[in-house]
């Protein structure tokens, strides 16, 4: 199916063996607000370096797997088939990084990176700016051989994990006063203090709080790229990102197709088993059918990215299968919650995990309607022959 090599069926047996690990510590970890004994969680860790599959998105000149995007694809969708996050060791660096570093950031914050000793997190969104990313009212001064950093941060994912932020502000002052620069903040440092850590929908042991910066120097060396440069990485970053949420998404629809049918051959209402109820078959074979039209785009999308489409193209291939495997997923679960029953809204159920879980995807990484804003105006630029 879908022309894999043996070289990718390889990459995707050898993730499916690790995640089938870690599922069955699921619900341990959502009655225990997404956390996990150190121990096991440092055995997933070192089960997942052992497969080689930390870092499969950065060059193997740096350490990393090297992998191709199909790959990664193929990696992501085994990691999404596993509820709480538990499948987030298997780690994604920042791989917009590398071309841009400079020796001392390679040294620093990437090669560490690479070998699973340094993680980030991004401070972008603000109370203020979340769609719109140009209104962060997030400052950054030049002083003498520093930086003076003030702003305040929403939703900043895995601040309680990280080693180091990616702090996105607006120039105060020089040639480029007002535009964007982005800037690295260790963690941690004077003048950054967590305001307050919100409970959220889904049950993850990475929290997503908010976090002030306040009079955060830092020096010239932690400016990433060049000033006038922010809005670049994070274009980079949402590109990346966008096709591995829907990749995520496409392992959560599998699994949760696999789990409602065999509940669905076994539960017996009104004598029958309920796969024999044709309202039931509808909702399996709709998600069936829009799980394979997602997986057909996303592997698509991947193998242009590989080959090395037009980026622009590649822009607009992100946002579709962002948009339409993470709408998918959520059809998905929602149906699979339905043919549960009630065993469909208790916590220790997939379809219950799922369901909530499934909900950011959605929203981060740019919501759906910004989804399509993109989409719409690829469209209009480049019309439909270019496009699908
Ligand atoms: C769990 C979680 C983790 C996150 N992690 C991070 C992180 O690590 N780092 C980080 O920087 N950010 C993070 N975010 C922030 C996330 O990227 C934003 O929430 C998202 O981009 C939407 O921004 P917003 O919440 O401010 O919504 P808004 O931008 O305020 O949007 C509100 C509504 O208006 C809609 N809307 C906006 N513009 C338009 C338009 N032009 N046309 C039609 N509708 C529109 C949106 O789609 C949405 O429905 C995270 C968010 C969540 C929920």
């Amino acid at each position: 199916m879908y022309q894999l090599s043996a070289q990718d069926l390889e990459v995707q047996s050898r993730t499916r063996a690790l995640i089938d690990e870690v599922i069955p510590y699921e619900v341990q970890a959502e009655m225990n607000r997404g956390e996990l004994p150190a121990e096991i969680k440092a055995r997933h860790h070192s089960r997942a370096r052992e497969l080689g599959l930390l870092a499969t998105n950065m060059p193997a000149e740096l350490g990393g797997g090297g992998y191709t995007m199909l790959q990664q694809v193929l990696v992501q969708e085994q990691v999404g088939r596993a509820t709480n996050a538990l499948g987030w060791m298997v780690s994604t660096p920042p791989q917009w990084f590398p071309p841009v570093a400079t020796p001392y950031q390679l040294e620093r914050w990437v090669i560490p990176g690479v070998l699973g000793e340094a993680s980030e997190c991004y401070a972008i969104t603000e109370e203020g700016a979340g769609s719109d990313v140009d209104a962060i009212s997030a400052t950054a001064r030049r002083d003498g051989d520093d930086y003076v950093l003030n702003g305040v941060k929403w939703h900043v994912t895995s601040y309680n994990e990280a080693t180091y932020a990616f702090f996105q502000a607006k120039l105060t002052d020089g040639p480029h006063a007002g535009e964007h620069a982005m800037f690295i903040v260790d963690l941690p440092s004077e003048g950054v203090r967590v305001d307050r850590t919100p409970a959220y929908s889904h049950t993850i042991d990475h929290h997503h709080p908010v976090v002030a910066f306040e009079d955060v120097r830092v020096p010239v060396l932690h400016l990433v790229g060049e000033e006038g440069g922010g809005m670049a990485f994070a274009y980079e970053w949402f590109r990346f990102e966008r096709v591995m949420v829907a990749a995520r998404c496409l392992g959560a629809a599998e699994r949760l197709i696999e789990e409602a049918t065999a509940f669905a051959k076994e539960r017996v209402v009104y004598g029958s088993p309920i796969i024999e109820f044709q309202l039931i078959k509808a909702m399996l074979a709709d998600s069936l059918t829009e799980l394979f039209a997602a997986r057909s785009i996303v592997y698509e999308t991947a193998r242009g990215i590989d080959a090395g489409i037009d980026v622009k193209v590649q822009h607009a291939h992100a946002s579709m299968v962002k948009l339409y495997a993470s709408e998918m997923a959520n059809r998905v679960a929602d149906r699979a919650v339905q043919i549960f029953g009630g065993r469909g809204y208790m916590r220790e159920n997939v379809a219950e995990r799922f369901f909530r879980e499934l909900r950011v995807e959605r929203i981060w990484e740019g919501t759906s309607e910004v989804q399509r804003l993109i989409i719409a105006d690829q469209l209009a630029k480049r019309g439909v022959s270019t496009l699908v």
